[in-house]
Protein backbone atom coordinates (compact mmCIF):
# COMPACT_ATOMS: atom_id res chain seq x y z
CA UNK A 1 0.00 0.00 0.00
CA UNK A 2 1.32 3.37 -1.18
CA UNK A 3 1.83 5.78 1.99
CA UNK A 4 0.34 8.89 -0.11
CA UNK A 5 -3.05 8.27 -1.04
CA UNK A 6 -4.80 11.03 -3.60
CA UNK A 7 -8.49 11.22 -3.84
CA UNK A 8 -10.39 8.48 -5.11
CA UNK A 9 -12.39 9.98 -8.14
CA UNK A 10 -10.84 9.22 -11.60
CA UNK A 11 -8.60 11.96 -12.02
CA UNK A 12 -10.70 14.55 -14.80
CA UNK A 13 -8.00 14.92 -17.79
CA UNK A 14 -9.46 17.71 -20.29
CA UNK A 15 -6.52 19.90 -20.97
CA UNK A 16 -3.60 19.22 -23.36
CA UNK A 17 -1.95 23.08 -22.89
CA UNK A 18 -1.48 24.03 -19.17
CA UNK A 19 -3.37 27.16 -18.47
CA UNK A 20 0.24 28.09 -16.68
CA UNK A 21 2.10 27.95 -19.85
CA UNK A 22 0.30 31.12 -20.63
CA UNK A 23 3.01 33.32 -19.30
CA UNK A 24 0.97 36.23 -17.81
CA UNK A 25 -2.94 34.92 -17.48
CA UNK A 26 -3.96 31.95 -16.86
CA UNK A 27 -7.24 32.36 -18.02
CA UNK A 28 -6.73 33.93 -21.31
CA UNK A 29 -3.38 32.98 -23.31
CA UNK A 30 -3.08 29.40 -25.10
CA UNK A 31 -7.05 28.89 -26.15
CA UNK A 32 -5.82 26.83 -28.62
CA UNK A 33 -3.56 24.38 -29.03
CA UNK A 34 -1.03 24.42 -31.26
CA UNK A 35 -0.92 21.78 -33.99
CA UNK A 36 1.49 18.80 -34.20
CA UNK A 37 1.67 17.74 -37.72
CA UNK A 38 1.84 21.31 -39.53
CA UNK A 39 3.31 24.66 -38.54
CA UNK A 40 1.10 26.61 -36.28
CA UNK A 41 -0.18 29.77 -37.74
CA UNK A 42 0.89 32.03 -34.36
CA UNK A 43 4.11 32.00 -32.39
CA UNK A 44 3.52 31.16 -28.54
CA UNK A 45 6.05 32.17 -25.95
CA UNK A 46 9.33 30.66 -25.59
CA UNK A 47 9.09 29.46 -22.49
CA UNK A 48 5.32 27.44 -23.18
CA UNK A 49 7.54 26.12 -26.72
CA UNK A 50 9.93 24.70 -24.12
CA UNK A 51 7.72 23.11 -21.48
CA UNK A 52 5.57 21.97 -23.97
CA UNK A 53 8.49 19.89 -26.01
CA UNK A 54 9.84 18.80 -22.90
CA UNK A 55 6.59 17.13 -21.38
CA UNK A 56 6.62 15.43 -24.32
CA UNK A 57 10.15 14.37 -23.79
CA UNK A 58 9.61 12.95 -20.05
CA UNK A 59 8.58 9.90 -22.46
CA UNK A 60 11.43 8.85 -23.72
CA UNK A 61 13.82 5.87 -21.89
CA UNK A 62 16.06 6.48 -19.11
CA UNK A 63 19.19 6.32 -20.58
CA UNK A 64 21.04 5.15 -17.79
CA UNK A 65 18.85 1.97 -17.80
CA UNK A 66 19.66 1.71 -21.27
CA UNK A 67 21.78 -1.54 -21.73
CA UNK A 68 21.37 -1.25 -25.78
CA UNK A 69 23.19 1.34 -26.74
CA UNK A 70 26.88 2.19 -26.81
CA UNK A 71 26.67 5.68 -26.96
CA UNK A 72 28.14 8.10 -24.22
CA UNK A 73 24.82 9.09 -22.40
CA UNK A 74 26.93 11.02 -19.18
CA UNK A 75 29.71 13.43 -19.00
CA UNK A 76 30.62 15.78 -16.53
CA UNK A 77 29.16 19.00 -15.91
CA UNK A 78 32.32 20.89 -17.86
CA UNK A 79 32.26 18.92 -20.58
CA UNK A 80 28.21 20.18 -21.00
CA UNK A 81 29.50 23.87 -20.23
CA UNK A 82 31.90 23.76 -23.10
CA UNK A 83 29.59 22.66 -25.73
CA UNK A 84 27.45 24.53 -24.90
CA UNK A 85 29.85 27.25 -25.54
CA UNK A 86 30.82 26.07 -28.63
CA UNK A 87 27.31 24.74 -29.96
CA UNK A 88 27.56 27.56 -32.58
CA UNK A 89 31.02 26.80 -34.30
CA UNK A 90 30.59 25.62 -37.58
CA UNK A 91 33.32 22.50 -38.18
CA UNK A 92 33.93 23.39 -41.66
CA UNK A 93 34.56 26.90 -41.39
CA UNK A 94 38.53 26.12 -40.25
CA UNK A 95 39.01 29.90 -41.16
CA UNK A 96 36.84 31.59 -38.52
CA UNK A 97 37.52 29.05 -36.31
CA UNK A 98 41.03 28.25 -36.38
CA UNK A 99 41.47 26.67 -32.71
CA UNK A 100 38.57 24.22 -32.78
CA UNK A 101 40.45 23.22 -36.00
CA UNK A 102 43.61 22.52 -34.13
CA UNK A 103 42.02 21.00 -31.54
CA UNK A 104 40.57 18.28 -34.49
CA UNK A 105 43.85 18.43 -35.49
CA UNK A 106 45.55 17.57 -32.00
CA UNK A 107 43.16 15.17 -31.41
CA UNK A 108 44.00 13.15 -34.80
CA UNK A 109 47.54 13.41 -33.68
CA UNK A 110 46.49 11.83 -30.52
CA UNK A 111 44.71 9.26 -31.93
CA UNK A 112 47.70 8.30 -34.62
CA UNK A 113 49.80 7.58 -31.38
CA UNK A 114 47.88 5.65 -29.45
CA UNK A 115 46.95 3.45 -33.01
CA UNK A 116 51.02 3.03 -33.22
CA UNK A 117 50.87 4.45 -37.00
CA UNK A 118 54.42 4.07 -37.82
CA UNK A 119 54.92 8.04 -38.18
CA UNK A 120 52.49 10.29 -36.42
CA UNK A 121 53.84 13.46 -38.18
CA UNK A 122 52.45 11.61 -41.38
CA UNK A 123 49.39 10.01 -40.64
CA UNK A 124 46.34 11.63 -41.88
CA UNK A 125 42.59 12.12 -40.57
CA UNK A 126 39.60 13.70 -39.34
CA UNK A 127 36.49 13.86 -37.81
CA UNK A 128 33.12 13.01 -38.60
CA UNK A 129 29.74 12.52 -37.28
CA UNK A 130 30.09 9.37 -36.21
CA UNK A 131 31.42 6.06 -37.42
CA UNK A 132 29.59 5.28 -40.02
CA UNK A 133 30.76 8.77 -42.04
CA UNK A 134 34.26 7.67 -40.82
CA UNK A 135 33.40 3.49 -42.17
CA UNK A 136 31.90 5.32 -45.55
CA UNK A 137 34.94 7.63 -45.74
CA UNK A 138 37.68 4.69 -45.53
CA UNK A 139 35.73 2.34 -47.49
CA UNK A 140 35.61 5.46 -50.29
CA UNK A 141 39.55 4.84 -49.53
CA UNK A 142 39.87 1.45 -50.45
CA UNK A 143 37.38 1.51 -53.37
CA UNK A 144 39.29 4.35 -54.66
CA UNK A 145 42.98 3.15 -54.41
CA UNK A 146 41.35 -0.62 -55.90
CA UNK A 147 40.07 1.46 -59.11
CA UNK A 148 43.41 3.35 -59.20
CA UNK A 149 45.21 -0.41 -59.40
CA UNK A 150 43.04 -1.35 -61.79
CA UNK A 151 42.09 1.38 -64.11
CA UNK A 152 42.39 -1.17 -67.05
CA UNK A 153 39.84 -2.86 -66.09
CA UNK A 154 37.13 -0.76 -64.35
CA UNK A 155 34.53 0.46 -64.72
CA UNK A 156 33.40 -2.81 -65.70
CA UNK A 157 34.88 -5.25 -63.26
CA UNK A 158 32.73 -5.08 -60.24
CA UNK A 159 34.73 -4.45 -56.65
CA UNK A 160 34.18 -6.08 -53.60
CA UNK A 161 34.29 -6.05 -50.05
CA UNK A 162 35.35 -8.81 -47.69
CA UNK A 163 34.10 -9.01 -44.04
CA UNK A 164 32.26 -10.80 -41.11
CA UNK A 165 28.30 -11.20 -41.40
CA UNK A 166 28.30 -9.57 -38.25
CA UNK A 167 28.97 -6.14 -39.23
CA UNK A 168 27.08 -3.30 -38.37
CA UNK A 169 25.09 -2.20 -40.77
CA UNK A 170 26.89 0.86 -42.06
CA UNK A 171 28.96 -1.15 -43.90
CA UNK A 172 25.95 -2.44 -45.75
CA UNK A 173 24.92 1.19 -46.53
CA UNK A 174 28.53 1.70 -47.28
CA UNK A 175 28.14 -1.69 -50.13
CA UNK A 176 24.57 -0.35 -51.20
CA UNK A 177 25.50 3.14 -51.73
CA UNK A 178 28.57 3.17 -53.24
CA UNK A 179 28.20 -0.46 -55.23
CA UNK A 180 30.17 -2.90 -53.84
CA UNK A 181 29.31 -6.16 -53.34
CA UNK A 182 29.42 -7.28 -49.97
CA UNK A 183 31.39 -10.51 -49.39
CA UNK A 184 29.92 -11.83 -45.82
CA UNK A 185 32.22 -14.89 -44.13
CA UNK A 186 28.92 -16.79 -41.79
CA UNK A 187 29.16 -17.20 -38.57
CA UNK A 188 30.06 -21.16 -37.67
CA UNK A 189 29.33 -23.24 -34.60
CA UNK A 190 30.41 -21.19 -31.85
CA UNK A 191 32.55 -18.58 -33.92
CA UNK A 192 30.28 -15.67 -33.86
CA UNK A 193 32.57 -13.32 -36.04
CA UNK A 194 35.60 -13.75 -38.91
CA UNK A 195 37.37 -15.84 -39.85
CA UNK A 196 40.39 -14.79 -41.12
CA UNK A 197 41.32 -18.36 -43.79
CA UNK A 198 37.78 -17.98 -44.73
CA UNK A 199 38.08 -13.99 -45.61
CA UNK A 200 41.12 -15.04 -47.10
CA UNK A 201 39.55 -17.44 -49.02
CA UNK A 202 36.27 -14.88 -50.45
CA UNK A 203 39.54 -12.11 -51.50
CA UNK A 204 40.10 -12.03 -55.49
CA UNK A 205 41.13 -9.26 -58.24
CA UNK A 206 38.49 -6.83 -57.81
CA UNK A 207 38.83 -7.23 -53.35
CA UNK A 208 39.23 -3.27 -52.19
CA UNK A 209 39.65 -4.36 -48.69
CA UNK A 210 39.11 -6.54 -45.93
CA UNK A 211 36.93 -5.01 -42.84
CA UNK A 212 37.91 -6.32 -39.52
CA UNK A 213 35.90 -5.06 -36.37
CA UNK A 214 37.02 -4.54 -33.12
CA UNK A 215 34.93 -5.67 -31.61
CA UNK A 216 31.50 -6.91 -32.97
CA UNK A 217 28.66 -5.67 -32.14
CA UNK A 218 26.59 -8.64 -31.78
CA UNK A 219 28.73 -9.89 -28.56
CA UNK A 220 31.69 -7.70 -27.88
CA UNK A 221 34.31 -10.39 -28.94
CA UNK A 222 37.40 -8.77 -30.78
CA UNK A 223 38.12 -10.18 -34.36
CA UNK A 224 42.20 -11.55 -34.89
CA UNK A 225 42.98 -8.83 -36.62
CA UNK A 226 46.46 -9.73 -36.12
CA UNK A 227 45.41 -13.41 -38.01
CA UNK A 228 43.49 -11.80 -40.63
CA UNK A 229 46.79 -9.89 -41.71
CA UNK A 230 48.61 -12.76 -41.51
CA UNK A 231 46.15 -14.73 -43.63
CA UNK A 232 46.65 -12.29 -45.84
CA UNK A 233 50.05 -12.11 -46.36
CA UNK A 234 49.97 -15.63 -46.91
CA UNK A 235 48.02 -14.68 -49.57
CA UNK A 236 49.72 -11.97 -51.16
CA UNK A 237 52.51 -15.23 -51.17
CA UNK A 238 50.14 -17.43 -53.13
CA UNK A 239 48.74 -15.49 -55.85
CA UNK A 240 50.23 -11.54 -55.51
CA UNK A 241 47.00 -10.81 -54.15
CA UNK A 242 47.93 -7.61 -51.76
CA UNK A 243 44.55 -6.45 -50.34
CA UNK A 244 44.73 -3.93 -47.52
CA UNK A 245 42.94 -3.95 -44.17
CA UNK A 246 40.58 -1.70 -42.36
CA UNK A 247 39.70 -1.83 -38.94
CA UNK A 248 36.05 -0.97 -37.31
CA UNK A 249 37.25 0.05 -34.33
CA UNK A 250 34.02 1.94 -33.31
CA UNK A 251 34.45 0.73 -29.71
CA UNK A 252 37.55 -1.00 -29.79
CA UNK A 253 40.21 1.61 -30.66
CA UNK A 254 39.00 3.31 -27.62
CA UNK A 255 39.00 0.29 -24.82
CA UNK A 256 42.06 -2.51 -26.11
CA UNK A 257 44.40 0.59 -26.37
CA UNK A 258 44.54 1.01 -22.57
CA UNK A 259 43.01 -2.26 -21.57
CA UNK A 260 44.77 -4.99 -23.66
CA UNK A 261 47.90 -2.74 -24.66
CA UNK A 262 49.55 -6.63 -25.96
CA UNK A 263 47.19 -7.10 -28.50
CA UNK A 264 47.97 -6.16 -31.75
CA UNK A 265 45.65 -4.95 -33.75
CA UNK A 266 46.49 -1.09 -34.83
CA UNK A 267 49.16 0.26 -37.27
CA UNK A 268 51.80 -2.24 -36.13
CA UNK A 269 50.41 -4.41 -38.45
CA UNK A 270 51.82 -2.69 -41.93
CA UNK A 271 48.69 -3.97 -44.01
CA UNK A 272 46.20 -2.11 -41.74
CA UNK A 273 45.74 1.39 -43.50
CA UNK A 274 42.87 2.47 -41.58
CA UNK A 275 40.86 2.89 -38.78
CA UNK A 276 38.03 4.25 -37.59
CA UNK A 277 36.34 4.87 -34.33
CA UNK A 278 33.18 6.54 -32.30
CA UNK A 279 34.26 9.46 -30.21
CA UNK A 280 30.51 9.03 -28.62
CA UNK A 281 30.74 5.12 -27.87
CA UNK A 282 34.13 4.46 -25.65
CA UNK A 283 35.86 8.09 -26.67
CA UNK A 284 33.32 9.23 -23.94
CA UNK A 285 31.45 12.23 -25.84
CA UNK A 286 28.36 12.98 -26.13
CA UNK A 287 26.77 11.46 -29.73
CA UNK A 288 28.00 13.28 -32.77
CA UNK A 289 31.40 12.40 -33.11
CA UNK A 290 34.00 10.05 -34.77
CA UNK A 291 37.17 9.50 -36.05
CA UNK A 292 38.77 7.95 -39.53
CA UNK A 293 42.46 7.46 -39.99
CA UNK A 294 45.06 6.29 -42.80
CA UNK A 295 48.27 4.90 -41.77
CA UNK A 296 49.85 7.63 -44.20
CA UNK A 297 49.42 9.91 -46.90
CA UNK A 298 49.44 7.15 -49.70
CA UNK A 299 46.45 5.06 -47.73
CA UNK A 300 44.38 8.38 -48.52
CA UNK A 301 44.52 8.98 -52.12
CA UNK A 302 44.50 12.74 -52.79
CA UNK A 303 41.94 13.46 -55.06
CA UNK A 304 39.12 12.66 -52.39
CA UNK A 305 40.89 15.29 -50.67
CA UNK A 306 38.89 18.85 -50.90
CA UNK A 307 40.51 22.17 -49.96
CA UNK A 308 38.80 24.82 -47.35
CA UNK A 309 40.24 28.65 -46.68
CA UNK A 310 42.05 28.50 -43.99
CA UNK A 311 44.36 31.69 -42.33
CA UNK A 312 45.07 32.98 -45.83
CA UNK A 313 45.71 29.51 -47.23
CA UNK A 314 43.80 26.25 -47.33
CA UNK A 315 43.28 23.25 -44.98
CA UNK A 316 42.61 19.88 -46.80
CA UNK A 317 39.17 18.20 -45.57
CA UNK A 318 37.65 14.74 -46.25
CA UNK A 319 33.84 14.65 -45.03
CA UNK A 320 30.52 13.41 -46.16
CA UNK A 321 29.10 16.85 -44.55
CA UNK A 322 30.00 20.41 -45.32
CA UNK A 323 28.49 22.00 -42.18
CA UNK A 324 28.89 20.44 -38.86
CA UNK A 325 28.71 21.49 -34.83
CA UNK A 326 32.16 21.56 -33.53
CA UNK A 327 31.05 21.26 -30.08
CA UNK A 328 31.88 17.15 -30.18
CA UNK A 329 35.22 17.68 -31.66
CA UNK A 330 36.24 20.41 -28.60
CA UNK A 331 34.46 18.03 -25.89
CA UNK A 332 36.58 14.85 -27.25
CA UNK A 333 39.61 17.57 -27.11
CA UNK A 334 38.61 18.08 -23.31
CA UNK A 335 37.91 14.77 -22.44
CA UNK A 336 41.70 13.44 -23.71
CA UNK A 337 43.25 16.04 -22.24
CA UNK A 338 41.27 15.96 -19.30
CA UNK A 339 41.56 11.52 -18.50
CA UNK A 340 44.92 11.07 -19.99
CA UNK A 341 45.45 7.46 -20.79
CA UNK A 342 45.83 6.70 -16.81
CA UNK A 343 42.22 8.32 -16.75
CA UNK A 344 40.44 6.19 -19.69
CA UNK A 345 42.35 3.22 -18.21
CA UNK A 346 40.43 3.60 -15.23
CA UNK A 347 37.06 4.39 -17.10
CA UNK A 348 37.19 1.51 -19.17
CA UNK A 349 38.31 -0.91 -16.32
CA UNK A 350 35.44 0.03 -14.38
CA UNK A 351 33.43 -0.70 -17.28
CA UNK A 352 34.82 -4.13 -18.04
CA UNK A 353 34.47 -5.13 -14.35
CA UNK A 354 30.93 -4.52 -14.08
CA UNK A 355 30.40 -6.33 -17.60
CA UNK A 356 32.91 -9.75 -16.27
CA UNK A 357 31.13 -9.09 -13.03
CA UNK A 358 27.53 -9.32 -14.20
CA UNK A 359 27.94 -11.87 -16.44
CA UNK A 360 29.27 -14.14 -13.92
CA UNK A 361 26.04 -13.42 -12.08
CA UNK A 362 24.46 -14.27 -14.94
CA UNK A 363 25.84 -17.18 -15.66
CA UNK A 364 25.76 -18.31 -11.80
CA UNK A 365 21.60 -18.22 -12.09
CA UNK A 366 22.04 -21.28 -13.42
CA UNK A 367 19.21 -20.56 -16.61
CA UNK A 368 21.62 -18.94 -19.01
CA UNK A 369 24.81 -19.66 -21.71
CA UNK A 370 26.95 -16.62 -21.64
CA UNK A 371 28.44 -17.04 -25.42
CA UNK A 372 30.96 -13.84 -24.18
CA UNK A 373 32.23 -12.65 -20.93
CA UNK A 374 32.86 -9.02 -21.19
CA UNK A 375 36.12 -9.26 -20.59
CA UNK A 376 36.63 -7.78 -24.43
CA UNK A 377 34.70 -4.80 -24.98
CA UNK A 378 32.65 -4.41 -21.93
CA UNK A 379 30.09 -6.14 -23.22
CA UNK A 380 28.73 -9.99 -23.11
CA UNK A 381 26.21 -11.51 -24.90
CA UNK A 382 24.12 -14.40 -23.41
CA UNK A 383 21.17 -17.44 -24.41
CA UNK A 384 18.82 -19.39 -22.36
CA UNK A 385 20.46 -22.75 -21.25
CA UNK A 386 19.51 -26.03 -23.25
CA UNK A 387 17.09 -27.24 -20.63
CA UNK A 388 15.24 -23.85 -20.52
CA UNK A 389 11.89 -24.91 -22.66
CA UNK A 390 9.37 -22.52 -20.11
CA UNK A 391 10.58 -19.17 -21.81
CA UNK A 392 12.93 -17.81 -24.20
CA UNK A 393 15.34 -14.73 -24.48
CA UNK A 394 12.82 -12.26 -26.21
CA UNK A 395 10.70 -13.11 -22.89
CA UNK A 396 13.36 -12.02 -20.91
CA UNK A 397 14.22 -8.87 -22.66
CA UNK A 398 9.59 -8.04 -22.56
CA UNK A 399 9.82 -9.01 -18.97
CA UNK A 400 12.96 -6.45 -17.83
CA UNK A 401 11.50 -4.09 -20.17
CA UNK A 402 8.91 -3.16 -17.39
CA UNK A 403 11.19 -2.77 -15.12
CA UNK A 404 12.71 0.22 -17.19
CA UNK A 405 15.46 -2.04 -18.18
CA UNK A 406 16.28 -2.20 -22.24
CA UNK A 407 18.37 -5.21 -22.56
CA UNK A 408 17.88 -6.05 -26.39
CA UNK A 409 17.22 -10.00 -27.83
CA UNK A 410 17.82 -10.64 -31.10
CA UNK A 411 18.94 -13.63 -33.36
CA UNK A 412 22.09 -14.04 -34.79
CA UNK A 413 23.09 -14.11 -38.72
CA UNK A 414 23.81 -16.77 -40.81
CA UNK A 415 24.69 -19.36 -40.26
CA UNK A 416 23.91 -19.37 -36.83
CA UNK A 417 19.92 -18.66 -37.29
CA UNK A 418 18.97 -20.86 -34.52
CA UNK A 419 20.57 -19.12 -31.88
CA UNK A 420 18.71 -15.94 -30.38
CA UNK A 421 20.55 -13.37 -27.47
CA UNK A 422 20.87 -10.67 -25.04
CA UNK A 423 23.10 -8.18 -25.06
CA UNK A 424 24.33 -6.12 -21.77
CA UNK A 425 26.65 -3.25 -22.87
CA UNK A 426 28.18 -1.69 -20.18
CA UNK A 427 29.47 2.05 -20.47
CA UNK A 428 30.28 4.47 -18.53
CA UNK A 429 27.74 5.95 -15.92
CA UNK A 430 26.17 1.86 -15.67
CA UNK A 431 27.83 1.27 -11.93
CA UNK A 432 28.14 -1.85 -10.37
CA UNK A 433 25.16 -0.56 -8.49
CA UNK A 434 22.78 -0.20 -11.11
CA UNK A 435 24.41 -3.76 -12.49
CA UNK A 436 23.61 -5.56 -9.28
CA UNK A 437 19.94 -4.01 -9.00
CA UNK A 438 19.60 -5.55 -13.06
CA UNK A 439 21.03 -8.65 -11.75
CA UNK A 440 18.68 -9.15 -8.67
CA UNK A 441 15.57 -7.93 -11.05
CA UNK A 442 16.88 -10.70 -13.24
CA UNK A 443 16.88 -13.49 -10.68
CA UNK A 444 13.43 -12.29 -9.44
CA UNK A 445 11.37 -12.77 -12.62
CA UNK A 446 12.95 -16.26 -13.01
CA UNK A 447 10.17 -18.22 -11.36
CA UNK A 448 7.41 -16.74 -13.23
CA UNK A 449 9.42 -17.42 -16.35
CA UNK A 450 10.04 -21.01 -14.73
CA UNK A 451 6.17 -21.59 -15.01
CA UNK A 452 5.57 -20.25 -18.25
CA UNK A 453 3.73 -22.75 -20.74
CA UNK A 454 5.89 -21.96 -23.13
CA UNK A 455 7.69 -18.76 -25.12
CA UNK A 456 5.01 -15.97 -25.36
CA UNK A 457 6.80 -13.57 -27.12
CA UNK A 458 4.23 -13.65 -30.16
CA UNK A 459 5.71 -10.95 -32.49
CA UNK A 460 9.38 -12.61 -32.40
CA UNK A 461 9.90 -10.42 -36.08
CA UNK A 462 9.36 -7.14 -34.98
CA UNK A 463 11.87 -8.24 -31.58
CA UNK A 464 14.52 -9.33 -33.71
CA UNK A 465 14.66 -6.44 -35.69
CA UNK A 466 17.22 -4.84 -33.51
CA UNK A 467 19.74 -3.10 -35.50
CA UNK A 468 23.52 -3.02 -34.62
C1 LIG B 1 28.44 1.67 -33.58
C2 LIG B 1 29.21 1.01 -34.65
C3 LIG B 1 29.26 1.55 -35.93
C4 LIG B 1 28.48 2.79 -36.32
O1 LIG B 1 28.94 3.84 -35.55
P1 LIG B 1 28.13 5.22 -35.32
O2 LIG B 1 29.14 6.00 -34.55
O3 LIG B 1 26.93 4.87 -34.54
O4 LIG B 1 27.83 5.80 -36.65
C5 LIG B 1 30.04 0.92 -36.87
N1 LIG B 1 30.73 -0.20 -36.56
C6 LIG B 1 30.71 -0.75 -35.34
C7 LIG B 1 31.52 -1.98 -35.06
C8 LIG B 1 29.95 -0.16 -34.33
O5 LIG B 1 29.95 -0.69 -33.10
Amino acid sequence: MPLHEGPRRAAESRLSVNPFYGPANPLGDMAEAPPTHRLPDQPIAPATAHQLVRDELMLDGNARLNLATFVTTWMEPEAGLLMAECRDKNMIDKDEYPRTAELERRCVAMLADLWNAPDPSTAVGCSTTGSSEACMLAGMALKRRWAKRNADRYPGARPNLVMGVNVQVCWEKFCNFWEVEARLVPMEGERFHLDPQAAAELCDENTIGVVGILGSTFDGSYEPIADLCAALDALRERTGLDVPVHVDGASGAMVAPFLDEDLVWDFRLPRVASINTSGHKYGLVYPGVGWALWRDAEALPEELVFRVNYLGGDMPTFALNFSRPGAQVVAQYYTFLRLGRDGYRAVQQAARDVATGLAGRVEALGDFRLLTRGDELPVFAFTTAPDVTAYDVFDVSRRLREHGWLVPAYTFPANRQDLSVLRVVCRNGFSADLADLLAQDLERLLPDLRRQPRPLTEDKGAATSFHH
